[in-house]
């Protein structure tokens, strides 16, 4: 198949879809596995919006636009195993001389120099079309649909049930705003947590999105019939998901009037960026997009002061008992900005409930069948199984995501794994591939927000133990040790989860093609990328990590 044969079946903007099957289309599976990886985060089943190539995160975007994406395919398809391709923001920018071991893709997304990092500055760049906003995982090409923060999600929810709860979430009603890409997993993962959930989105088709892949059991634009829903779902122990059509603003608001105050209380509307995330109260999405274009600095004003009373009556409803945590969006910075400035009176998930796991170099470890076909991910499935036959949570879990999440494009799989564990998964999987026990290699990666690989003072690394919540060398160090080991690709993002100007991160990518190369490779990757946050944690003084450093002999 000739480039324009292959742009015509998979690539013709806005219809984008990766190649399946054994087949190759480029020199090997080292630059088919990124071809494959950037349309699978294009395709309509994946993104949220991909006529703006947008995938999710807000506007987290997986190139600069249609013509960069066709530039970056063209690359992928002659690339070979003497060169790697670079590209900034989105789009390629040259080719240069590296090795087989070498990583094929290096990626570098959003980033700003620090005085100059800030939404307005990064704004006046992306109108003149010279960067894009990459998120985590849009801009380094693994997404891979909602799926991608089921599992955290429901760790945290379920960490939260146990800390508050005694592990019981029965009736337990669990409210939130946003059912985006990320925000979307928040009611599957609530209710496979034993909790009640409403969620409130302004955005109706978001919804339906989240109905038609089953994360959401009922959508409403009636607060009266939201309200009865699930306070009967409650009161029977129930847990059933419900999406409401509304501002959260106003529903949190309503909420308190009628002095119904949730269990637990979060938030994941696109916060992180207040002109083309967040939807003021009183603005419909539609009345959204057109003010951001004719009076941006009014939509900014709206958004802000919207973001300070939605973070008051969040504070309120801790006052009245709620447990209220902040999810990764920045909402609380914003609602700072607004007037609120009370606004970090509740913790984040980080400290709340995640840095244990961190310290022992836990974070989402997901993988990929490059082939397209369930069976190969149903095939990984029993390896891992197998592999930690005393890790009942992982079992309960892999069995749980068979029955309840359905795929979206390329068949995926995602759980948390930690030192040691990635490393065995990885080669497990890369006898799979050797053993033609799968149809074709397993594209192995993680989202930035992982234990070695981010700087965000108001997220990752909120509150760390020794203060050095803002030194993002430890992001470079992870990238750097990532590449050196022979990482597929790397990525090394700016302003992912909570915006520009608060966060840097960094991504890696091994593709798993049954070979004795991608084996050495594995074991490297796999070491260092968890290697790495134990580090980070261990030098921050937390007793766990030092304890791992020693059992891990690092
Ligand atoms: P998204 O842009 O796909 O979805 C955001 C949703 O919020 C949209 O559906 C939008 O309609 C809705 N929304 C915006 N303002 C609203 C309001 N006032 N009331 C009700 N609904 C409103 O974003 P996403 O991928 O779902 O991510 C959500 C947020 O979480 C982002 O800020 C993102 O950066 C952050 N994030 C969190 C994690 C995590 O692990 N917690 C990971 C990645 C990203």
């Amino acid at each position: 198949m000739n480039f324009s044969e292959f742009i015509k079946k998979y690539a013709l903007h806005p219809h984008y879809q990766s190649p399946t099957g054994t087949g190759l289309h480029a020199r090997s599976w080292q630059t088919e596995a990124p071809l494959r990886m950037l349309l699978n985060n294009l395709n309509a089943e994946v993104a949220e919006n991909p006529c703006e190539l947008i995938v999710y995160g807000g506007t987290g975007q997986a190139a600069r636009n249609p013509e960069a994406v066709k530039e970056i395919i063209r690359q992928l398809l002659t690339l070979d195993e003497q060169h790697s391709l670079l590209i900034q923001s989105g789009k390629a920018v040259g080719v240069v001389r590296s090795h087989p071991e070498a990583p094929r893709v290096l990626i570098a997304n959003s980033n700003l120099v620090p005085a100059w990092a800030n939404w307005q500055h990064f704004e006046l760049l992306k109108q003149r079309g010279l960067i894009m906003y990459g998120q985590m995982t849009a801009g380094s090409w693994i997404y891979i649909g909602t799926q991608g923060i089921l599992q955290g999600t429901y760790e945290t929810f379920a960490e939260c049930g146990r800390k508050y709860f005694n592990g019981n979430t029965k009736h337990k009603l669990l409210v939130s705003g946003g059912l985006g890409g990320m925000g979307g997993a928040q009611p599957l993962a609530a209710t496979m947590a034993g909790y009640t959930f409403l969620g409130v989105d302004v955005d109706a088709e978001r919804i339906r999105k989240r109905l038609s892949t089953r994360y959401i059991d009922k959508l409403t634009y009636s607060y009266d019939e939201a309200k009865s829903i699930v306070l009967k779902a409650r009161e029977d122990g129930n847990a059933l998901s419900v999406g409401l059509v509304g501002n959260i603003g106003d529903i949190l608001e309503k909420l308190l009037n009628d002095g119904i105050i949730p269990d637990v209380l979060t938030d994941q509307t696109s916060a992180h960026d207040p002109l083309n995330g967040y939807v003021p109260a009183g603005i419909s999405p539609d009345e959204a997009i057109h003010l951001r274009k004719t009076d941006p600095d009014r939509y900014k004003t709206l958004s802000l002061s919207s973001m300070a009373r939605h973070v008051k009556y969040m504070l309120e409803m801790k006052q009245r008992g709620s447990i209220v945590f902040d999810y990764g969006n920045n909402l609380r910075e914003f609602a700072r900005q607004g007037g609120e400035s009370r606004a970090f009176e509740y913790d984040g998930f980080i400290p709340e409930f995640i840095r244990p796991l961190f310290c022992e170099g836990k974070g989402p470890f997901r993988w990929v069948a490059l082939s397209g076909d369930p069976e190969d991910i149903f095939a990984t499935d029993e390896a891992v199984v197998e592999a930690f036959p005393d890790n009942s949570h992982l079992k309960k879990w892999i069995n749980e995501a068979q029955q309840k999440v359905t795929f979206q494009g390329l068949p995926a799989r995602i759980c948390w794994l930690g030192m040691g564990e990635r490393e065995k998964a990885g080669i497990i999987f890369n006898d799979l591939v050797k053993k033609g026990k799968v149809k074709a290699p397993i594209v192995i990666g993680r989202d930035h927000l992982d234990c070695g690989s981010v700087a965000s003072p108001n997220r990752e690394t909120e509150a760390m133990a020794d203060g050095s919540d803002a030194i993002s060398d430890w992001p470079l160090l992870n990238l750097m040790a990532n590449t050196a080991a022979g990482a597929t690709w790397v990525s090394f993002h700016h302003g992912g989860g909570v915006g520009i100007g608060y966060s840097q991160h960094a991504g890696m990518v091994v593709v798993a093609d049954g070979t004795d190369r991608a084996e050495q490779c594995l074991k490297r990757v796999l070491f260092n990328d968890p290697a790495t946050g134990i580090f980070r944690h261990a030098d921050a003084g937390y007793k766990k990590a030092i304890d791992n450093k020693a059992k891990f002999n690092l």
